[in-house]
């Protein structure tokens, strides 16, 4: 991998999409320069010197070094006496490099050996070009072989407009052809045969096989929601053959962070995220998404607001506008204190009311009716409010002995799961678990979807055992999640019920101090999945895209999609995000990356949610190794060439010094010498000033900002974070 040459930006905007929230996305591209025609020996020019080593390759004389793609001139993927000839015409003038290079980052792309210029791309005659996924996917299919190679497949109805074709096939999920073809809810197949390309898909299967062709044959990567990042290639083939079957484990995928959602073109869809937690407004023509609707998994306290309102008469409106103000009009309750008892009938009855009436209301607005509830995992909340407080009547606290209160909600969510079949046939109910006891009898019906909350400690690695006797300050820690989760996807199981994890890898206060957990991500989605059953995941990202959350972000959403990859394969991901992202010195980024992460592993038990910055790493590995680590990202700068890149860079070396300076204040400043002070000062100089320039937010909470004036007999961590979030007496 060589340098990137530019950056160019792109306005794309959102065709058919029809919501205000994205009503159209900035995509850029980086274009990779892994080689330049004509440079043959690689060395930067094009010259004598080139034509000799393209000589002795063509005569096989060899010793010399020959780069294929910068010696192929005529892209026919051999290197002989046709190559050498171009190569002598262009430095005699009578050709040029520049117009034999092409102006793409694809120079030639063939399907079965047939070049894509005599192609078209054709849907099924009857696609609803407003409606049908398998439109869009054939849509973006041609888009991005318009951006890689510059020519853009047309997209016809009828095979007849062309000689050659690529076929899309969308496939009913719950049709004979998609059990044959063993395609599930949304998997796919593509395949060359007599150089045509046929594919086929069930719900996003289409889209979703389009974009693997993206990625693996045209060799651009989704990865940001402000970037994409294109391969240089001199030819690809989809080669004749081509046979690729897959069907994603995970029903419910979605990466929640900053740009996941305000860029889902760019993003969500083509990392295969399908999954809302409370957002889910796509249409038909993005495929529709699963998951909660409307509300949120904490639902009850809108449920009891809606049942108590009052529905005004017609003259207000839409069935849908008057269903809303009669949500608006109801009795609020407190999210943080009330649970509804779980035991008594005239309650369940009045927020079961309150659900049918939200569903009632979707349907108005057309929501609903756009599903189909036989075979989508859509699905209405009927779950806990975000707290733990939980009904204390007799006979609650009596049932809650043995069935916990786990097993009481679960329970009504059975009831409503059952109940509201005959009015929604095959809508599934979500509940949420804050209390995780096994119930000694109450089992999930089948179209009830848990959301199992979390786990307890944010450090140790799930299914090592690692925690021991350690447990973080909230008194919890992995060992009994472990049990639990194993037996509630194992119930779930058993009854066909479904089990999606919450899961927060990221720090939401602390944005200087990002947790240290970049790594676990592998194995943890792993325990989750393959060993415990999981058939969903919610990650929840954060606020801040720098300090590797958006590569956690970015790995969060290939490991919901690809649930068998190795750990080298992950490593990979890792590094070539680190690549498209920082530039040439990535190398040195990932030695920084492992360091950060080793001096988290060296810290005890803590949970995300609320630990502070010296709970998740050891001070004293920081101070030892502060240096190493800041001459790492330097050396990475120096490697630089783009400028994107080192802004991202820069960042992440003031979030170094932060850390760096914080765990360091009483070596090199309160009983530092004169030269090391004077190096206190100067590092925290350039990272305040670093940070006040961008004005980059440092947490989610609006106490914490970048104070108004340095003060270097204070350490940054309390000067920044004060409240609470550390006491400088406990400094190193
Ligand atoms: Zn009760
Ligand atoms: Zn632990």
């Amino acid at each position: 991998m060589k340098k990137i040459i530019s950056l160019a930006l792109c306005v794309v905007m959102l065709a058919g999409c029809g919501l205000g929230a994205i009503s159209a996305s900035a995509q850029g591209f980086v274009y990779d320069e892994t080689y330049v025609l004509g440079d043959v020996d690689g060395n930067g020019d094009q010259n004598g010197k080139d034509a000799l080593a393209l000589k002795a390759t063509v005569s096989g004389t060899g010793g010399f070094v020959c780069i294929e793609d910068s010696a192929d001139f005529n892209g026919d993927t051999s290197i002989d006496a046709k190559d050498s000839y171009l190569m002598k015409m262009c430095l005699s003038g009578s050709e040029s490099f520049e117009t034999l290079e092409g102006d793409y980052q694809l120079y030639k792309l063939t399907v079965g050996g047939n070049d894509i210029t005599e192609y078209s791309i054709v849907i099924p005659a009857d696609t609803d070009s407003e409606n049908d996924n398998h439109h869009y996917a054939a849509m973006e299919l041609s888009k991005y072989i318009g951006e890689a190679t510059g020519f853009y497949v047309p997209v016809y109805r009828t095979d007849e407009n062309t000689e050659r074709h690529i076929y899309f096939h969308p496939v009913e999920p719950d049709s004979a052809e998609a059990k044959e073809l063993e395609l599930g809810l949304e998997g796919y197949i593509y395949k060359v045969e007599n150089g045509e390309m046929h594919i086929y898909g069930t719900l996003r299967g289409n889209m979703y096989a389009a974009y693997e062709i993206i990625e693996e044959y045209l060799g651009i990567r989704f990865y940001s929601g402000e970037r994409s990042y294109i391969y240089k290639n001199r030819t690809v083939d989809i080669p004749e053959g081509t046979d690729r079957y897959y069907e994603p484990r995970l029903n419910f995928r979605y990466v929640l962070h900053t740009f996941s959602v305000s860029t889902a073109e760019a993003f969500f869809f083509p990392r295969r995220m399908n999954g809302t937690n409370l957002y889910a407004y796509y249409e038909p023509y993005h495929g529709t998404l699963t998951g909660t609707l409307f509300l949120q998994s904490h639902s009850f306290v809108e449920q009891w607001q809606m049942a108590t309102g009052t529905m005004p008469d017609e003259s207000a409106g839409t069935l849908a506008d008057r269903l809303y103000q009669k949500w608006q009009s109801g009795e609020l309750k407190d999210w943080q204190t009330w649970q509804p008892c779980a035991t008594d009938e005239k309650i369940y009855e009045k927020l079961f009311s309150g659900l049918l009436d939200f569903c009632i209301m979707m349907e108005a607005r057309g929501h609903v009716l756009s599903q189909k509830y036989e075979y989508e995992t859509y699905n209405m909340s009927f779950a806990i409010n975000d707290n733990a407080h939980f009904c204390q009547c007799r006979n609650c606290r009596k049932l809650e002995k043995t069935e916990g209160y786990s097993g009481l909600y679960l329970e009504m969510g059975n009831k409503a799961v059952r109940d509201i079949q005959e009015y929604y046939p095959g809508l599934k109910i979500s509940v949420s678990l804050y209390d995780y006891t096994i119930p000694a009898t109450i089992r999930p019906h089948k179209d009830i979807i848990i959301s199992y909350v979390a786990h307890a400690c944010n450090n140790h690695i799930l299914g090592t055992g690692d925690c021991g006797d350690n447990k973080t300050f909230l008194g919890r820690n992995n060992l009994e999640d472990e049990i639990a989760m194993k037996e509630w996807a194992a119930l779930c199981r058993e009854t066909g019920a479904e089990i999606w994890h919450f899961t927060w890898p990221v720090n939401y206060h602390y944005w200087l101090s990002p947790s240290p957990s970049v790594f676990d991500l592998y194995y943890n989605y792993n325990y989750l999945v393959n060993e415990c059953g999981f058939t969903g995941i919610l990650y929840e990202g954060s606020g801040a895209t720098y300090n590797f959350e958006s590569l956690k972000a970015y790995l969060a959403s290939r490991l919901m999609w690809d649930t068998d990859m190795t750990y080298d394969e992950f490593i990979g991901h890792m590094k070539e995000y680190l690549y498209m992202h920082y530039g040439d010195g990535y190398e040195y980024v990932y030695e920084y990356l492992v360091m950060q992460n080793e001096a988290g592993d060296l810290a005890g038990c803590y949970s995300n949610n609320h630990a502070r910055p010296f709970d998740m790493y050891s001070h004293d590995y920081l101070r030892e190794n502060y240096d190493e680590m800041r001459g790492l990202i330097l050396k990475a700068i120096e490697m630089c060439e783009r400028d994107d890149s080192e802004y991202y860079l820069r960042t992440l070396l003031a979030c170094c010094d932060f850390m760096g300076l914080s765990s360091s204040y009483k070596a090199m400043y309160v009983n530092g010498d004169s030269e090391s002070r004077a190096v206190y000062e100067e590092r925290y100089t350039e990272m305040y000033n670093f940070l006040k320039d961008n004005n980059l937010p440092i947490s989610s909470h609006v106490v914490y900002t970048v104070p108004d004036k340095i003060d270097f007999t204070v350490d940054p961590m309390t000067q920044f974070y004060i409240n609470g979030s550390w006491e400088s007496s406990k400094l190193p």
